[in-house]
C-alpha cells in the first residue's frame, strides 16, 4: 500500500494553493519512497508574493512592537504544542534520526524566542544638547519586502532563523524553501497563522532557480537571506547586491577539528564522531576533518575507528516506540553516490579507508539512501576530498607534526566557518583561538555553531555579506537607521513654563 501524498501548497496573501503543473518529488530519504510533490513556482508566483508582502507591509510596520512580539509568544507555544508532529515532519523529509530533528526544531525555537525579546532590541540612541537646544535620535524601522532562500539541510533551524525576526522587527516576508524539504516549513507557516499573523506577512513559493531569479531582481525586495552551498551564496549575493538590496548568504564549509597529545581521548573522540557524523555529516558545521598533532593520532584512532563501527545506521521515520537509530539516511540517492564516488577517489589516489560505511543496508528499508560511518587516513591536502564540502558521514584524518602545521593546514582552506581544538592546554587553546581563520571557534567543543542570541559568523567563501544571520547584527540587517535631529522654537502656546 502507498502513502497518500503530503500536500504541498503556496503561501500567497494568506491563502493556501496547490496549483496543477510541473512538480519535483520530496523523498522520504529512509525508505527512498516519494512522500509528497513540490511544485514548480516562478515568477508569477513570486510576483504575487512580493505584491502581497508589499500590501501587508504599511498595516504590519504600523503594529506596535509588543503586539508583533506577542504573536511570536503564542507561535513559540504553539511549536513547543506540535513538537513531535514537527520533529517526525523533520525526521521524515530529511532523514535525520527524531534526536537530531528535536536540535532542529529546538535551535529554530530559540530564534523565535529572540524575536519575542523584538520591543527592546529596537531602542534607538539618543544625545540630548548635540547643539544647545537640539536634540539628537536614531529611529530603527523595517525595510519592507524582506526574502529568504533556504537549504535542505535543517528543514526548521534555517527558515526560522530568517523570517520570526525579520517579521518581528516589521518587514513583510517571502520564503522559498529548499524544494527537498518544503513540509516542515507549510506547519510551522500553519501554526504562525494560527498564532494570528495577519494575511500577507509571510508567504511562501515552492520552487528553484526561476523563483529564486525572480526574488534576486524583483524591485520591491529590500533584502535577501540566503543559506546554502559556496557556488550559490555567491551568485546570491552578486546578483542580489547588482539589483540594489541587502544580502547575507551563508555558504558552505569545511571545518578543521585539530586534537592535541594531550587531549582527553574519550572525550575527544566522543564530540568528534557527534561532529563528523552526526545528522549524517550533512550540517555546514560538521568537524569534518581531523588534524591529530604528533603523538595524538596514536592515541585517537583506534578508539574513533571503533566508534564508527559502532555506529547504527537506520530508519529514522517511525515514531517512538519504534526504536532509532544513531544516524539516518542522506538526502538522496544522488547525494550519496557524490559521496561514495569522493571516498572512491581518494582511495585510489592513496588514502586509507579505516572505517568503511560505504556497503550500509537496511533489511527493511532497501529504498533508503544509507551511508555508514566512514573515516579516511593519510588524506592528503590535494585530493578532492581535502578539498570539496564532502557533507555525507565522512571524517578524514591529515596528520600534522605540530600545531603550527595544524593551524596551517586549517588556514589553507577556502572556507572560514568553523573549527576547533581539543586540548587540555590553554596556551595551545589560546594561540589556536588567535590565528586560526574560521568564524566560529570551539575549545574543546566539537560543532561551536552559535545559539539565536549570537551571529553565525562564517567567513571567507562560507559567507557573503556584511551582517550576519542571528543576534544584533540580524536585527541591523532588517532595518534601517533614521537619525532625527530637532529643535523647537516658542509655539503659540505662549511661554509655557514661566507664570
Ligand atoms: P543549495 O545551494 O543546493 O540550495 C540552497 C537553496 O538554493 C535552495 O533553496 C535551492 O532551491 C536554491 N538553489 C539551488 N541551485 C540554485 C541555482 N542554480 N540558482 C538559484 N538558486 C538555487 O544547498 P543545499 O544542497 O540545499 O544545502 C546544503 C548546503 O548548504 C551545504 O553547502 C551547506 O554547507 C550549506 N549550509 C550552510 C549553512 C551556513 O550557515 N553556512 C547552513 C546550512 C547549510
Amino acid at each position: 500500500m502507498t502513502t497518500p501524498l503530503t500536500p504541498c501548497p503556496h503561501l500567497i496573501g494568506g491563502e493556501w494553493s496547490t496549483p496543477s503543473g510541473a512538480t519535483t518529488p520530496v523523498y522520504n530519504p529512509s525508505t527512498g519512497e516519494v512522500i509528497a510533490e513540490c511544485p514548480v513556482g516562478g515568477a508569477a508566483e513570486i510576483n504575487a508574493a512580493v505584491a502581497a508582502a508589499a500590501a501587508a507591509f504599511p498595516a504590519w510596520r504600523e503594529t506596535p512592537a509588543v503586539d508583533r512580539a506577542r504573536i511570536f509568544f503564542r507561535f513559540r507555544h504553539l511549536i513547543e504544542q506540535n513538537h513531535d508532529r514537527l520533529c517526525l515532519s523533520v525526521s521524515r523529509e530529511h532523514g535525520k534520526t527524531l534526536s537530531e530533528a528535536r536540535g532542529d526544531v529546538h535551535r529554530g525555537m530559540e530564534n523565535v524566542e529572540y524575536a519575542c525579546g523584538i520591543p527592546s532590541l529596537l531602542f534607538g540612541d539618543t544625545l540630548e544638547n548635540l547643539a544647545r537646544n537640539v536634540d539628537c535620535e536614531t529611529i530603527v524601522q523595517p525595510l519592507g519586502v524582506c526574502a529568504g532562500i533556504t537549504p535542505f539541510n535543517f528543514p526548521a533551524m534555517v527558515p526560522l532563523w530568517m523570517y520570526p525576526l525579520a517579521i518581528a522587527c516589521g518587514n513583510t516576508f517571502v520564503l522559498k524553501p529548499s524544494e527537498k524539504v518544503p513540509l516542515t516549513v507549510i506547519l510551522l507557516a500553519q501554526l504562525l497563522e494560527q498564532a494570528g499573523l495577519p494575511k500577507g506577512v509571510l508567504n511562501i513559493v515552492h520552487g528553484g532557480r526561476p523563483c529564486v531569479d525572480a526574488l534576486l531582481t524583483h524591485p520591491q525586495v529590500k533584502a535577501i537571506s540566503f543559506v546554502g552551498s559556496t557556488p550559490i551564496a555567491k551568485y546570491i549575493y552578486e546578483t542580489g547586491t547588482r539589483h540594489g538590496k541587502r544580502v547575507q548568504a551563508n555558504g558552505g564549509a569545511k571545518n578543521y577539528i585539530v586534537v592535541m597529545p594531550d587531549a582527553d581521548i574519550a572525550k575527544t573522540v566522543e564530540a568528534l564522531s557527534t561532529a563528523a557524523f552526526g545528522c549524517a555529516g550533512e550540517r555546514c558545521m560538521a568537524g569534518s576533518t581531523a588534524l591529530p598533532v604528533g603523538a595524538a593520532a596514536e592515541r585517537l584512532l583506534p578508539d574513533l575507528i571503533a566508534a564508527a563501527n559502532a555506529i547504527k545506521v537506520g530508519r529514522t521515520d517511525r515514531p517512538a516506540p519504534a526504536a532509532q537509530p544513531d544516524m539516518g539516511p542522506v538526502i538522496t540517492a544522488a547525494h550519496r553516490d557524490r559521496v561514495l564516488s569522493l571516498v572512491a577517489a581518494s582511495e585510489s589516489e592513496g588514502a586509507k579507508i579505516i572505517a568503511d560505511g560505504r556497503r550500509a543496508k537496511i533489511a527493511d528499508a532497501p529504498g533508503g539512501f544509507y551511508l555508514g560511518a566512514t573515516v579516511v587516513d593519510g588524506v592528503h591536502p590535494d585530493m578532492t576530498l581535502a578539498r570539496e564540502e564532502v557533507f555525507g558521514p565522512v571524517l578524514n584524518v591529515m596528520r600534522m607534526d605540530d600545531l603550527d602545521a595544524a593551524i596551517a593546514q586549517a588556514n589553507a582552506s577556502a572556507f572560514g566557518n568553523g573549527a576547533a581544538i581539543f586540548t587540555n592546554s590553554g596556551r595551545a587553546a589560546r594561540e589556536f583561538k588567535h590565528r586560526v581563520k574560521a568564524g566560529m571557534v570551539g575549545i574543546n567543543v566539537g560543532v561551536p555553531a552559535t545559539m539565536a542570541m549570537f551571529p553565525f559568523t562564517g567567513w571567507d567563501d562560507s559567507f557573503f555579506g556584511d551582517l550576519h544571520i542571528q543576534g544584533k547584527e540580524a536585527v541591523q540587517f532588517y532595518t534601517q537607521q533614521k537619525v532625527v535631529t530637532s529643535r523647537w522654537f516658542g509655539g503659540d502656546v505662549g511661554d509655557v513654563w514661566k507664570k
